[in-house]
């Protein structure tokens, strides 16, 4: 086994294969650029060397300088993740060159799935099913439109260096294909360098079936069952899921048969994947073969029980697999949710930002969270805009779906748009919980999927006024150091403070004006036309609230404009609106003067009908064996006094009637 390896790549997944190296003794060396200097995945490796500028251009994808920082380590082996220099002939082969062991396949196997079309001439050779199609090297325009005519409408244009949905175009009458010839060539040559396309038959309702297989050096291949990637945006995977629903073991077989037949057809090593789209009808065809550790595979570790990452490490350093095809054992279903900042109502266009606030759902056997970056990190413009994978496990579809779904609600970050609301309606809409699915699935459930989790003003204000509040007194209560002080209780009551609040909270785009009653450690709250009383308690940034009997805990998080206040049904952003101190208008400061607890008034301070400032105090009560003084709330006059001196008052009785401003 390797003493040293040197891992390739940033972010989550040079976090994950770290971690299994450090389980296995294996030392590991991080490569970073300027915008990673602090990153996680430099943290937690044992040494980290320095590669270049932010953009992967002049950093990542430099094989050469990844290679010498190898060298320089003395790393014996080098993991390239994925993306990046994962499917790169000439880096493994560079690599090898070294005596560096590039933790991958050999670089013919690379070379011969890079393309598309070459890659489905072998499959076609090896007898592994192919979806009808043209994949020849002549790309004379009217060629390829007679292939079109002859396989019948609707056809799909590939390009053949494509990946992650680039350069791709559905075609569906002969009077589009020209257009989008031209369309997905411009797509293909900025993004490959290379305008060669294939044509082939579009399904209209096929499943993205994917067999995971493994290869050693002795000989033996073997799958690790299948993942549905079917739910997709723009060709890109968003959740998936193994086993996929409703795979009979029959067919399963036939698949995984197919897809180690596809990877002996290429000599290949190492972890692959190997693509299937899967029709209606049962029937099958060979889609691509990804010569690298998929993005989803926690989702097979997951019912396998095994790590990936360690076979790979083992199967690089001339180990046998661990396992036979009879030993593998599927347990339980397991799904992938992959959290983006990304904006899900803008076309998923990718969103930058802090992450001022980040807080994943707890880890357990059944939650997984796959991540590179903590609290305080930047999602920039240089990289993919993942934040993390979210994978939940248990023993069947159903309840691991319900984990899910509490892991979604359960997940906050602040400080950037994420698609996190927009998981938590697919992953809890009807047809996906019933798992009818589909490559069209997202664009078939649009308004299922898009409708806003959180649209409930009257439910929410009241929320954020009392959040807001809370946080208030508990600044107040942390720069006092008496642990005996009234302001360390996270009561309603505080000394000196008016017990009607009034504020303005913008939300939803608007400010509304909120009024919070203190009646013992009942807060009555008045917004958005109606009344609420709630009881709270605020605890570090963990929110209890008690809507008269109902309770439920949510996060408070400062964000850099104002706060985020998360709830199992989502996220509320407010800040306060500053009081307009210039112009006092009298109104309302006299609601509320009311007894914070049970008590006894010991005192009356104020003259009926003198004027007093602002603050001045005007009566003195005693509960719990402590004196607590009500003050003006603005300047005006008391009208009356309700109580003497020895009177006996209940919590949240009106003590007095003030007018503000008033002579
Ligand atoms: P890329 O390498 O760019 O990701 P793929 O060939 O893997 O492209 O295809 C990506 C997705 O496009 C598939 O998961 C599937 O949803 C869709 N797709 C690809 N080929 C077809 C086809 N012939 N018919 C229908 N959908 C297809």
């Amino acid at each position: 086994m390797f003493n040293k390896i040197l891992i390739a790549n940033r972010g989550e997944i040079a976090c994950r294969v770290i971690k299994t190296a450090r389980r296995m003794g294996i030392a590991t060396v991080a490569v970073y650029s300027d915008a990673d200097r602090e990153a996680l995945h430099v943290r937690m490796a044992d040494e980290a060397i320095h590669i270049g500028p932010a953009p992967a251009r002049e950093s990542y994808l430099l094989g050469d300088r990844i290679l010498g920082a190898a060298l320089a380590t003395h790393a014996d082996a080098v993991h390239p993740g994925y993306g990046f220099l994962s499917e790169n002939a000439g880096f493994a082969a560079a690599c090898a060159e070294q005596g560096v062991i590039f933790i991958g396949p050999p670089t013919g196997a690379i070379e011969s799935m890079g393309s598309k079309s070459a890659a489905k001439r072998i499959m076609e050779e090896a007898g592994v099913p192919l979806v009808p199609g043209y994949h020849g090297d002549d790309q004379d325009p009217e060629l390829l439109r007679a292939a079109a005519q002859d396989m019948g409408y609707p056809v799909l244009l590939k390009a053949t260096a494509g990946g992650g949905g680039k350069g791709m175009r559905q075609v569906w009458s002969a009077g589009e294909f020209d257009e989008a010839l031209a369309a997905a060539k411009r797509e293909s040559a900025a993004s490959f360098g290379d305008d060669t396309m294939l044509v082939e038959k579009y399904l209209t309702k096929p499943r993205h079936v994917e067999f995971q297989v493994f290869c050693d050096n002795h000989g033996n291949g073997i799958y690790l069952a299948e993942r549905d990637c079917s739910v997709q945006r723009r060709h890109q995977k968003v959740i998936e899921e193994a086993p996929a629903p409703g795979m009979s073991e029959a067919l399963r077989k036939e698949m995984g048969d197919a897809a180690v037949k596809s990877a002996q057809a290429i000599d290949y090593r190492g972890a692959g994947t190997v693509e299937f789209l899967l029709d209606e009808d049962g029937s099958f065809y060979f889609m691509e073969m990804n010569t690298r550790l998929q993005v989803e595979h926690p989702v097979t570790e997951m019912i396998t029980g095994q790590d990936l990452v360690e076979w790979q490490l083992l199967v690089a350093s001339g180990s046998a697999l661990p396992l036979t095809q009879d030993q593998v054992r599927i347990n339980g279903h397991a799904f992938e949710a992959r959290v983006y900042a990304e904006d899900p109502d803008n076309d998923f266009l990718p969103v930058t930002g802090t992450l001022g606030f980040l807080q994943p759902p707890e880890e357990s056997a059944h939650v997984r969270v796959d991540t590179g970056v903590r609290q305080g990190d930047e999602i920039s413009v240089y990289y993919d805009p993942m934040i993390a994978k979210l994978i939940v496990w248990d023993e069947s579809r159903e309840r691991a779906l319900q984990r899910l779904a509490s892991a979604l609600a359960e997940y906050r970050i602040g400080g950037t748009v994420t698609n996190l609301d927009f998981l938590y309606n697919l992953a809890t809409s009807r047809p996906f919980v019933e798992a009818e699915l589909d490559t069209g699935f997202i664009d078939k459930h649009s308004e299922l999927i898009f409708h806003e989790r959180h649209q409930d003003l009257e439910r929410e204000l009241p929320l954020a006024a009392l959040a807001l509040l809370l946080h208030k007194q508990q600044q107040g209560a942390q720069s006092c150091l008496d642990p005996w002080s009234p302001w360390q209780r996270n009561n309603a009551w505080r000394l000196n403070e008016p017990h009607a609040h009034r504020l303005t909270l913008h939300c939803h785009q608007q400010d509304h004006p909120v009024l919070v009653e203190q009646r013992g450690e009942d807060y009555i709250i008045t917004a958005a036309g109606r009344e609420t009383r709630l009881r709270g308690e605020l605890q570090d940034d963990t929110l209890h609230l008690d809507a008269e009997g109902h309770r439920q805990r949510g996060t408070l998080a400062r964000t850099l404009d104002g706060f985020t206040l998360y709830l199992t049904e989502g996220a509320c952003h407010f800040r306060e609106v500053p009081p307009d101190t210039g112009e006092a208008d009298g109104a309302g400061t006299d609601a509320g003067l009311a007894a914070p607890m049970n008590g006894t008034i010991v005192a009356l301070l104020a003259e009926v009908g003198s004027p007093v400032d602002a603050d001045a105090p005007l009566l003195v009560m005693e509960a719990m064996k402590m004196e607590h003084t009500i003050r003006a709330p603005a300047a005006g006059v008391v009208q009356s006094f309700y109580y003497q001196p020895g009177d006996l008052v209940d919590g949240g009785a009106e003590l007095l009637d003030f007018a503000a401003g008033e002579e």
